[in-house]
């Protein structure tokens, strides 16, 4: 088995070079090896297929990742995956070679894939269903019949390179051939264009689909739907359509997974006293919710099955109610009246509760059994705060 090279020290690049390094390196060496401009020399042919194996790997961030870390032996999968990769490469090198290699790359897979955001509302995400979207997608153009050229005119040969659709460029050995620049390879030119598409023969459509929306739908999954990306021009098979579901925030809950959080505002009188709430759900009807006398500003209170159904479990999480007192505000006379008669009683005692906050507060202070000094970083804070 020959030893492999380091595919840095192919591409003649830092390891730590960026992607348009690579890409850059890459494209020198790969015109530098050419088969075209070495032909029967076996060395060429060798540092050429290098070339392209190296780029393979190090312009795709994973493989690069596995290879960065295990070396030659991380890709043993092979760094080139069926009909990936390969495609990529035949495109750069007919970017340079105006295609006069054509067949290398083999029949394309088929259309482009097509990927269109989804955006709902976290009750739709819910509830799940089905929503109608906008796919854009290239037809052929119904006026020109997909020739471009505007009806009861003609599409010519191109007149800079002779239909050739390349041009040379260069003297002796370096004369390479590149795109016409003029025709951009086509080797023809539309003189009157169609006016419905510009010339393109193709028009971009929008093309109306409903689009099945899993309950408990996540911000940033994506679902495809084969067979629904572009048709490619000469035939062949469609690409795939990736719908991106894009949940937006809701005002009143936050997720988090499958649960919901949401708070819930309480005055003094009910947090003291005790009370029902009723707390409102992403199904639309509200739950009732019991708040306990004595109950405290930032409680946290469960209701199980008021989440969000996860997706593959089906399992629904609960609605977390998180207790807010809200603090009176412009109280009438009478209010004020009781408020004050409420305070008086306040210092004549201390409430059980004030007691063990302000007990808590001296442990706090005068150091309690954890206190024992330890080098520990989470007792340094304590500790300062402590010395005080
Ligand atoms: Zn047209
Ligand atoms: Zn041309």
């Amino acid at each position: 088995m020959p030893t492999k090279r380091c595919y840095y020290e192919v591409l003649g690049i830092a390891r730590n070079s960026d992607d348009t390094v690579i890409k850059a390196s890459y494209r020198k060496l790969v015109l530098q090896y050419h088969p075209d401009r070495n032909a029967h020399d076996p060395e060429a042919e060798v540092r050429f297929k290098e070339v392209q194996e190296a780029y393979e790997v190090l312009r795709e961030p994973a493989k690069r990742q596995r290879y960065d870390r295990y070396g030659h032996a991380g890709l043993s999968d092979g760094p080139l995956g069926p009909g990936d990769g390969g495609d990529a490469m035949s495109d750069l090198v007919s970017e340079f070679f105006g295609g006069i290699f054509g067949g290398g790359g083999g029949g394309r897979r088929g259309g482009r894939d097509v990927r269109v955001e989804l955006t709902l509302d976290l009750e739709e995400a819910y509830r799940g269903g089905r929503k109608s979207v906008n796919i854009p997608r290239k037809e052929k153009c119904g006026d020109c019949s997909g020739s471009g050229a505007k009806p009861g005119t003609k599409v010519i040969k191109c007149k800079q390179c002779g239909g050739q659709g390349v041009i040379l460029q260069g003297q002796g050995f370096f004369r390479i051939q590149r795109t016409c620049p003029y025709c951009s390879g086509r080797g023809q030119t539309i003189p009157d264009p169609c006016v419905s598409c510009q010339g393109v023969g193709q028009r971009e459509v929008s093309l109306p689909l409903e689009i099945n929306i899993p309950a408990g739908v996540e911000n940033g999954m994506r679902s495809r739907v084969q067979g629904y990306g572009e048709t490619p021009a000469g035939g062949g098979a469609a690409g795939d359509l990736h719908v991106f579901f894009h949940v937006l925030d809701h005002p009143f809950f936050q997720r988090d997974g499958r649960d919901l959080a949401c708070e819930v505002p309480i005055t003094f009188s009910q947090a003291a006293l005790g009370a029902e709430v009723l707390v409102p759900t992403l199904a639309g009807k509200p739950v009732p919710l019991r708040v306990q006398p004595g109950q405290q500003s930032g409680d946290q209170i469960r209701i199980p099955g008021w989440g969000i159904p996860e997706i593959g479990s089906g399992r629904v999480g609960d609605l977390i109610v998180v207790i807010r007192l809200e603090t009176p505000r412009n109280l009438t006379k009478r209010q004020e009246e009781l408020f004050r008669e409420l305070s008086g009683l306040e210092e004549a005692e201390v409430s059980p509760q004030r007691r063990s906050f302000l007990d808590r507060i001296k442990d706090f202070f005068t150091g309690g059994e954890g206190e024992v000094a330890q080098p520990a970083p989470e007792t340094e804070g304590k500790k300062k705060r402590g010395a005080k």
